[in-house]
């Protein structure tokens, strides 16, 4: 504790008494004493006032008026006492300084104004002009004609002309004329109502500029009504005027800057908890007016922070304040807006000041929302656990490949016919081809290279096989699809990676493959049932009229009835059972030829006898008109040749009408026997000549009226090409057909 001057208490009762003045400064012009008097004209309270320095109590202008007296006191350690007119309480005081130990002993006895004279003052004031002269303002004193009687020497200093050319009315000269002219007016007011006034001006500097200057005029008490005198100062104010203006416009770019930010911007002040400034974004993000956080503080966030978070909030709210320290915290606070719709909100807190006492009185807070940012992040997320679930799962090869080093840059786990991702990294890619199924290289090579076109969005497909990795011994092939896309372009726009999605599809291969062979198998069947039914039928109607026949003639015989009638019946049952032989001896010729058990028989024969027995057994059916008989020994087999003409002549008179013809033209040269059988049918649609000689087939299958297994042409051919010969047919819809053969003969 410091040790103030301290008077015993009756002459402490003495000093708080008087009327005087009284106080005591040290030898740093800090006030050590005070009386009561004191303390009123300060209008401070005496335990304010100790310890604080003269200077910055009292008025600069007052200060140094009085200065002198004291400056004075200290220097000559001796008791000065002169008079002097307190400007701020307009009166008159005898002041005394004298020494006091280090220190000074003021005493200021309030004087009888009337006592003082305009001479004395003047006198008063040209001592003083020695001070005021160092000042750093403009000192002036004016008469009621607002005329200068004093200017100190800082008005030469600052105008550059002389204190004399300022005197009188010299002065309006340096002022700027809008301000002068301001200024008079004012001047008229209050010098009418005689009391003190502020104007503010430009004085027009040496330099040639005019400077912002703010004065104040002080009248002087005078006997009259009217004051005679009035000083003044005045003080450069353009800097001040500058930094306001900067500050202004600062502030103002600060709140255009807060009120434009996306994040809530809000100032606490910790010590009464209210919030003290909020920007706009309040209002856009949450929908609340400004006036609510205002008005409601800490409840507002009560009411709209979902609950589990709200503890956080508070706490955070509480750390800053208590906190101390310049770092920064953030936490992640929900709170609904006035939709009631959630927003997730960033909340950063900064320390705006700390007061002496260490308590913090200011807070910063920002609350960005980053709702919209979670739900990418969210989405972002999801994706990839989707991504990492579907490459860790899928039974698929997922490749990310790059072109221009020729290498794997990403494989998920799985096998790709047998071998482990690693396997497969380490290969080059010469190995890599060399998997491949040697058939399958080259599109798979083309693929690849002609990649390079492939746009962004276009999926690339290839099936090929490669090789079973297991299988050392024998080669086991693995089907493979191939998707692949671009995944990665370089600077230039070209293709550098691309994915590929490779799958093995060897099941699907091999169903493919038993598919098409059960297809294949379910027609032979249905042909096999279609030709059953036709032979069950074909075979039927022989059989069917043979009954008929000997049932016939069982009755005929019975009755007696004559040999004629009889033999009717039976050259009708001989005739299908001729029939009925036939169509047997064609299905077992078909069962042979199909499985190469039929063999020639080669015997030597006269050709024309053979053809003239073959025509004789259609006698009386149709005309046959013979054309180059050729009457020659030849070495065949005779009864497939026959068998073969009886086919193309059956077959001619069967599809033609009765009424036309059938030719037989026959030809030997070169040693090759050619027969043709030309009709004058309904001709065979030129699409269905090449499937005559298939087996079972038929022009017109639902031609009931005209029998047939469709197995003649078919065992014809087999003939003719046992034979070593070749067979053809021509034909026109509704001119007829020519159906021929030609074979090798020995002619002997
Ligand atoms: P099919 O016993 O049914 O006659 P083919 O093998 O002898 O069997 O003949 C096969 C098919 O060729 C016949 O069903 C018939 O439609 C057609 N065909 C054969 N010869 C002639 C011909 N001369 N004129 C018209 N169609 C013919």
């Amino acid at each position: 504790m410091k040790e103030y001057v301290s008077f015993e208490n009756p002459v402490e009762i003495v000093f708080n008494t008087i009327k005087d003045i009284f106080f005591i400064l040290n030898s740093e012009y800090k006030f050590q004493y005070i009386n009561k008097s004191a303390s009123d004209f300060f209008r401070t309270a005496s335990s304010e006032l100790i310890d604080a320095s003269f200077w910055d109590v009292y008025p600069f202008q007052e200060a140094a008026l009085l200065s002198d007296i004291l400056i004075q006191a200290s220097l000559q350690g001796e008791k000065i006492s002169q008079q002097y007119y307190s400007l701020s309480h307009s009166q008159w005081f005898n002041a005394t300084a004298y020494k006091w130990n280090e220190g000074l002993a003021v005493i200021l006895s309030p004087a009888n104004s009337e006592s003082v004279r305009q001479d004395d003052l003047l006198q008063n004031v040209k001592v003083l002009s020695l001070v005021l002269d160092y000042i750093p303002h403009i000192a002036f004193m004016l008469n009621q004609k607002a005329q200068v009687v004093y200017l100190n020497k800082r008005w030469t200093e600052y105008t550059g002309t002389s204190v004399e050319q300022g005197m009188g009315i010299g002065w309006g000269e340096r002022i700027h004329p809008t301000d002068f002219q301001k200024k008079m007016l004012l001047w008229d007011q209050n010098t009418e109502a005689g009391t003190a006034f502020k104007t503010k001006f430009r004085i027009l500097s040496k330099r040639g500029e005019y400077r912002w200057h703010a004065d104040s005029l002080v009248p002087l008490p005078t006997k009259e009504k009217k004051p005679s005198l009035w000083v003044g100062t005045a003080t450069d104010i353009e800097d001040f005027i500058r930094v306001k203006r900067r500050q202004e416009f600062t502030n103002k770019a600060l709140h255009v800057v807060l009120n434009s930010a996306p994040q809530i911007t809000v100032v606490y002040n910790t010590l009464n908890q209210t919030f003290i400034y909020c920007n706009s974004a309040f209002n856009q993000i949450l929908g609340f007016p400004l006036k609510e956080l205002y008005t409601s503080g800490l409840q507002f966030f009560e009411r709209n922070v979902h609950p589990d978070d709200l503890s956080l909030l508070l706490e955070h709210f509480g750390w800053v304040a208590e906190a101390g320290s310049r770092e920064d915290r953030t936490i992640e606070v929900r709170i609904k807006d006035v939709k009631e719709v959630w927003h997730k909100l960033l909340l950063r807190s900064v320390i705006l000041n700390n007061t002496t006492g260490g308590k913090i009185k200011f807070t910063l807070h920002y609350f960005t929302d980053i709702s919209a940012l979670k739900e990418i992040e969210d989405k972002l997320r999801e994706s990839l656990h989707l991504a990492t679930t579907i490459t860790t799962t899928t039974p698929d090869l997922i490749m990310i490949y790059d072109i221009p080093s020729e290498s794997i840059v990403y494989l998920n786990k799985s096998q790709l016919s047998d071998y482990g991702p690693e396997e497969l990294k380490k290969m080059n890619k010469e190995e890599r081809t060399e998997l491949i199924y040697p058939d399958d290289r080259v599109a798979v090579l083309q693929f690849h290279d002609n990649f390079y076109t492939a746009t962004d969005e276009e999926i690339r497909e290839i099936e090929y096989r490669v090789k079973k990795k297991q299988s050392a011994d024998e080669d086991e092939w693995v089907w493979l699809n191939e998707r692949r896309m671009v995944f990665q372009r370089n600077e230039k726009g070209m293709v550098q990676q691309f994915i590929a999605v490779i799958q093995d599809i060897t099941e699907r291969k091999e169903a493919e493959i038993r598919k098409t062979e059960y297809e294949i198998l379910n027609k032979l069947v249905e042909k096999k049932e279609e030709f059953i039914s036709v032979a069950s039928h074909e075979l039927k109607t022989p059989i069917t009229t043979i009954k008929a026949s000997i049932q016939i003639l069982k009755r005929l015989i019975q009755n007696h009835s004559d040999e004629h009638t009889l033999l009717v019946f039976v050259i009708k049952a001989t005739q299908q059972v001729n029939k009925l032989m036939s169509l047997i001896g064609d299905l077992f010729d078909n069962t042979g030829f199909n499985a190469g058990k039929l063999h020639l028989n080669i015997s030597r024969f006269n050709f024309s006898s053979l053809l003239e027995e073959i025509i004789s057994s259609y006698e009386g059916q149709r005309v046959i008109q013979i054309e180059g008989i050729v009457d020659v020994e030849i070495e065949a087999d005779e009864v497939r040749l026959g068998q073969v003409i009886n086919n193309f002549l059956s077959n001619a008179i069967k599809y033609s009408p009765e009424e036309t013809p059938v030719r037989i033209i026959t030809s030997l040269s070169h040693g090759m026997l050619k027969v043709q059988i030309a009709d004058q049918g309904k001709g065979i649609a030129p699409e269905k000549l090449e499937h005559l000689f298939a087996r079972f087939y038929r022009v017109d299958e639902n031609l009931t009226e005209v029998s047939g297994l469709g197995l003649g042409l078919y065992i014809a051919s087999e003939i003719i090409k046992l034979h070593g010969g070749t067979y053809g047919v021509a034909s026109e819809l509704g001119r007829g057909s020519t159906f021929w053969f030609e074979i090798p003969v020995k002619v002997s």
